[in-house]
């Protein structure tokens, strides 16, 4: 947070602007729970000591309740991990500084956040680091601004939105203003950013939407095709199971791209990648009805399931392995508009009537039905 202009916290260019004059974020933090170790000896001139300052301003946050931040009174360098980036320091620390991790501060520069984040299946914030300038005349008061005293708890609670995911909103009046004000809480469009970081998470119901798409319930299928569908959690998916007659037959590999998905839910994490999808040979199963069960995990362990059923269509023999050994004998007869039949198809020495229908789901014809030539 600045005096005046615009502060840009590292890592933080990123924006995804919900509308032209409310709250805007970027992306929330990794848990639930944010812990910020703060120990800064001393009290304001007003006062309050600094640590007791920087609890209330984590507390102004943690009302919202679907995201909580946890001041732990123990010092850790908020620069450790940030100069140079590769250390590993997952600690999110605080401290009053005369520089910012060996960079001079600008002149209107109060604080910053430092931040970091990870791409998984999707972008969270793993670490944030607050410095705040120590060459600035600091208290800690609520209410208007006094003039050469910037409050240093409202500016606390500003960065620890910064921590919470929020960008700056310079449309309208917030506490996520760039330059400090009169505010010195979160209002309502500050909240409502939290809200749209956190608020689907912890409105869920722990329930994972699980879709099958291929095999369609009630299809038939045959050779080698595809099973695919989605699965989508409060929490990111650990794995997608696939069983076939109450047998566990493999994990199926999961986080394909769907911006489907993420566009029908934006803000649950991993929905651009739920996709799950596999190959899988048919004709290893006898012909006849199968049960398909898909069971979906997530990373707190719950799980859900769908089931479907489909019908394996095949020739008498498995695998065919030599191309020559079909050979279509017979017309083909359109059966209806999107249905034909291949007569006296060869296969194996064999003779069978193959119908090929339409399928919306894979986008092709398909073979839906093999019987034994007269
Ligand atoms: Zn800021």
């Amino acid at each position: 947070m600045r005096q005046h202009a615009l502060v840009i916290a590292l890592g933080a260019a990123l924006c995804a602007p919900p509308g032209a004059d409310a709250y805007e974020i970027g992306f929330p933090y990794h848990g639930p729970v944010i812990d910020m170790h703060v120990d800064i000896a001393g009290s304001s001139p007003s006062g309050t000591r600094w640590n007791a300052a920087f609890s209330e301003a984590a507390r102004r946050w943690s009302s919202d309740a679907d995201v909580r931040i946890d001041v732990v009174n123990r010092y850790s360098d908020p620069c450790a991990g940030v100069v140079p980036l590769t250390v590993n320091d997952p600690l999110n620390g605080v401290a009053l500084r005369d520089d910012l991790c060996g960079f001079a501060f600008d002149d209107d520069t109060l604080a910053v956040t430092l931040r970091m984040f990870q791409l998984y299946s999707e972008v969270t914030m793993v670490e944030a680091d607050i410095v705040f300038n120590d060459s600035v005349a600091w208290d800690v008061y609520d209410g208007p601004l006094r003039s050469g005293r910037p409050d240093f708890r409202r500016v606390a609670t500003h960065e620890l939105g910064h921590v919470l995911g929020l960008e700056h909103e310079d449309d309208s009046p917030a506490l996520m203003n760039s330059a400090i004000s009169g505010i010195y809480a979160p209002n309502d469009d500050d909240r409502n950013g939290v809200s749209a970081l956190y608020g689907a998470l912890a409105a869920g119901d722990g329930n994972i939407e699980l879709m099958i798409e291929e095999p369609a319930q009630g299809s038939a299928v045959a050779g080698v095709g595809n099973i695919r569908g989605w699965a989508l959690g409060d929490s990111n998916i650990l794995s997608v199971e696939l069983y076939i007659d109450g047998r566990f037959i493999a994990d199926i590999p999961h986080g394909g791209t769907r911006n489907d998905v993420r566009d029908a839910f934006p803000v649950r994490p991993g929905s651009a990648e739920a996709g799950y999808s596999m190959a899988f040979a048919w004709s290893l199963l006898a012909p006849g009805v199968h049960q398909l069960r898909i069971r979906a995990i997530d990373f707190e362990g719950r799980a859900a399931e769908a089931t479907g059923s489909f019908t394996v269509e095949a020739f008498g023999t498995g695998f065919i392995g030599d191309p020559e050994q079909v050979s279509v004998n017979g017309g083909v007869e359109k059966l209806d508009a999107r249905t034909i039949r291949l007569n006296g198809v060869r296969a194996d020495g064999l003779l069978y009537d193959v119908k090929l229908q339409w399928q919306p789901a894979s986008q092709k014809f398909e073979i839906v039905e093999i019987v034994p030539a007269d």
